[in-house]
């Protein structure tokens, strides 16, 4: 009898740390969102929601112009967030913006 409790703690605890290895795997692959407060974001003027942009201050801000709408997000039509290799690849918002940006043919 005790065999099989064994072997049921064992798959168990197997089980356990293939899922901790899974998720840490997820986090570690996917890349991190840019903050607006980063260096690199406050340099570039990004910010996650082009509705927030101030045009007194981003007179290069084209009306309706977002990153999903960029030719450098790395996403695809409905993704929310995605890669911009202006930030190293770290994730931008779909409906962020920066002076990076540069309409997608
Ligand atoms: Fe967004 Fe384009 Fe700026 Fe990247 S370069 S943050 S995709 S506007």
């Amino acid at each position: 009898m005790q065999a099989p409790r064994r072997l049921f703690v064992l798959n168990a605890v197997t089980a356990c740390a293939a899922l901790a290895g899974a998720r840490l795997a997820a986090a570690q692959t996917t890349p991190a969102l840019v903050k607006d407060d980063e260096p690199t974001a406050v340099a570039l003027g990004y910010v996650t929601d082009a509705a927030n942009i101030d045009v007194k201050k981003q007179p290069v801000y084209v009306p309706g112009s977002s990153c999903g709408s960029c030719a450098l997000f790395q996403g695809k039509a409905g993704d929310v967030n995605a890669p911009c290799p202006v930030f190293g690849g770290k994730q931008v918002a779909a409906k962020g913006w920066c002076t990076g940006w540069s309409k997608k043919a």
